[in-house]
């Protein structure tokens, strides 16, 4: 098992000019309930770090976490989830976040989560496109990975990458109750940060 990410809440804002400077940044992104808070724990090893949510889709702001020692920063930014930002994803979803992808100048790398066991949906979907369109880059990680039984996930990550239209070896595979595909990721993360 590789060195946890060192992670430390720095600042929650919904406003993208308060975020603090930063280096070198990565976002992490996906729809409520996809894993993502519990990814973050898993790769800084600290329980309480991301909240776990209990209520899908409440957390609207950008959660800022220091990155190590030398000024690189991780931020969470909020889950989308109801059936209504499916309309204002395609029109514009969220200005907030359209803001602070486009015009963040630190950031180096968009972690777009997508259920390992359900596949993309269609906001992932709709979120892929709309990456590509503004050519921000990305990289696709399927969490849940133990909820996929072990004789059917060579088949599931030609599927979901296939459904992703990216290629099968460009999709990090993780479980963050099992802390599989944790080192690979923190490399990812490390590499990214630089
Ligand atoms: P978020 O809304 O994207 O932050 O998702 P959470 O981290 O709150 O997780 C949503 C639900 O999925 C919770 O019930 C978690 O316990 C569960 N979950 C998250 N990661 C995993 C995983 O790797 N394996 C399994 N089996 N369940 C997970």
């Amino acid at each position: 098992m590789s060195r946890a990410l060192s992670l430390q809440h720095v600042a929650t804002t919904v406003l993208v000019q308060d975020l603090p400077q930063s280096r070198a940044e990565i976002a992490f992104l996906g729809r409520s309930n996809v894993g993502k808070s519990s990814l973050i724990n898993a790769l800084a090893d600290q329980k309480g770090l991301a909240k776990v949510s209990k209520e899908p889709g409440r957390t609207k702001a950008l959660f800022c976490y220091a990155a190590g020692e030398r000024g690189a920063t991780v931020v969470d930014c909020p889950g989308y989830g109801f059936a209504k930002v499916a309309k204002k994803l395609r029109a514009g979803w969220l200005p907030m976040l359209e803001d602070y992808l486009l015009q963040r100048q630190a950031l180096r790398q968009v972690v777009l989560l997508v259920d390992g066991e359900i596949g993309p949906t269609d906001l992932d979907l709709a979120m892929l496109d709309w990456l590509r369109e503004h050519e921000v880059p990305h990289t696709v990680v399927a969490t849940k990975q133990d909820k996929v039984k072990p004789s059917h996930r060579e088949r599931r990550r030609r599927e979901l990458a296939a459904a992703s239209g990216i290629e099968a070896h460009a999709v990090v595979w993780v479980s963050a109750r099992d802390n599989e595909g944790l080192t690979r990721l923190r490399e990812l993360v490390r590499e990214w940060l630089g």
